[in-house]
């Protein structure tokens, strides 16, 4: 008898511990932020235990991207891409390590494109003024002058970190790049903060930290481009990847019934037109990405699925005006089209 009791008191110990610990189990809930910076709409989400916690990484997430902002915006000229631009020309002006390191990478991708993708691009882009109050079509002579001073050739460096533009007037942009920049930075915040699920999401510079909650993939949606944001024309499964489109269809004005966009065609001096309305790259890093998806856009459907196909680990989707899509080798399986007025063109 004592002995069953003492059974039947263990078993009920048992249950009731379970029971606790159940109940101590916290879920995964979701907590998402946005802002405005990098000239775009920024949204944090991220799955926690901790609401608080996730609070606190996306406070200092916004906080990061200030700071890259601070150091490699165009537009501001206290700005490290600032100074070296305002000091074109005339001296060499030292910068931190992470702006000398996206400017490296931003000239690996002029290299690789053969000048199609240039950060050097920064005259051009403030001529056109695309995005901004000043937006307008040059004339030839503008075009002209300013293609002088489009060189990736002509960044100088010394020693570790200090940079020069060899020419007066000539200037910095970043803007194809750093967005990608901000997106690993980030993402690295929240991986020390022990973040296992998150979406980054940089004005449509999209990252996936590891898989969703319930251990299946993400479903980036594509951007239809002739439709108004948020509609898509497909959808890609990801996990700890990113996704990276450029353009034509946010920055851009009409004149004469003709699209002005930013993306700008460095050999000509006026907005990339070979057909591509849309290039989505994925990948693992989305500085890469960001480059690629920019540098594809301008190098046209040949030459860019040609580059893509000879990067390991690299995918991309490509959408021309007449509404077809091409995709790399890699991605058949994971791209899936939700709108069948666009068609496969492989
Ligand atoms: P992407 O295709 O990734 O990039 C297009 C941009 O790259 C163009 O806008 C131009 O900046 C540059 N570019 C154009 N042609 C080429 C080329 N051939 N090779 C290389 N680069 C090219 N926007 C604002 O309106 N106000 C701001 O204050 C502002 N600050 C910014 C600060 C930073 C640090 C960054 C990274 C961006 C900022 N932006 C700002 C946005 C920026 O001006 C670009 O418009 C934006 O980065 C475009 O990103 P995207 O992904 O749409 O296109
Ligand atoms: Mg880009």
């Amino acid at each position: 008898m004592k002995n069953k009791i003492l059974k039947y008191s263990i078993l009920a110990a048992i249950i009731i511990l379970t029971i606790v610990q159940v109940g101590c189990t916290k879920e995964l809930q979701m907590v998402s932020d946005s802002t405005y910076m990098l000239g775009t709409y920024l949204q944090l989400s991220v799955w926690t235990t901790n609401k608080q916690e996730g609070m606190d990484t996306i406070k200092s997430s916004f906080e990061r991207i200030k700071e890259i902002e601070d150091k490699m915006s165009a537009n501001l000229d206290e700005s490290e891409i600032g100074q070296i631009n305002l000091n074109a020309g005339k001296t060499y002006v030292e910068v931190s390590e992470e702006t000398v390191d996206i400017i490296e990478r931003a000239i690996h991708y002029a290299e690789l494109t053969n000048g199609a993708f240039d950060p050097a691009i920064g005259k051009l882009v403030k001529l056109w003024g695309i995005g901004t109050e000043n937006e307008r079509i040059p004339t030839q002579d503008e075009i002209q002058n300013a293609l002088q001073l489009v060189d990736y050739q002509k960044i100088e460096f010394q020693g570790d970190n200090k940079v020069k533009l060899s020419e007066a007037d000539m200037r910095i942009d970043l803007g194809g790049i750093a967005k990608g920049y901000a997106a690993d930075e980030v993402t690295k915040i929240m991986k020390n903060k022990g973040i296992k699920h998150a979406i980054i999401n940089l004005g449509g510079n999209v990252v996936t930290l590891g898989k969703k909650a319930d251990g299946t993939s993400w479903k980036v949606g594509i951007q239809d481009p002739f439709e108004p944001t948020g509609t898509h024309m497909g959808v890609i499964e990801v996990y700890d990847q990113t996704v990276v489109t450029s353009g034509n269809y946010e920055r851009y004005f009409m004149a004469d019934d003709k699209r002005y966009h930013h993306i700008i065609d460095p050999k000509t001096g006026y907005p990339a037109e070979n057909g591509i309305i849309s290039a989505t790259i994925i990948t693992n890093s989305s500085t890469d990405a960001d480059g690629l998806s920019t540098s594809i856009y301008v190098l046209g459907v040949e030459k860019g699925m040609q580059l893509i196909e000879s990067l390991e680990n690299v995918e991309c989707i490509i959408i021309t005006e007449d509404k077809k899509v091409y995709t790399s080798t890699g991605l058949t399986e994971r791209f899936q089209i939700i709108d069948s007025s666009f068609q496969i063109e492989n």
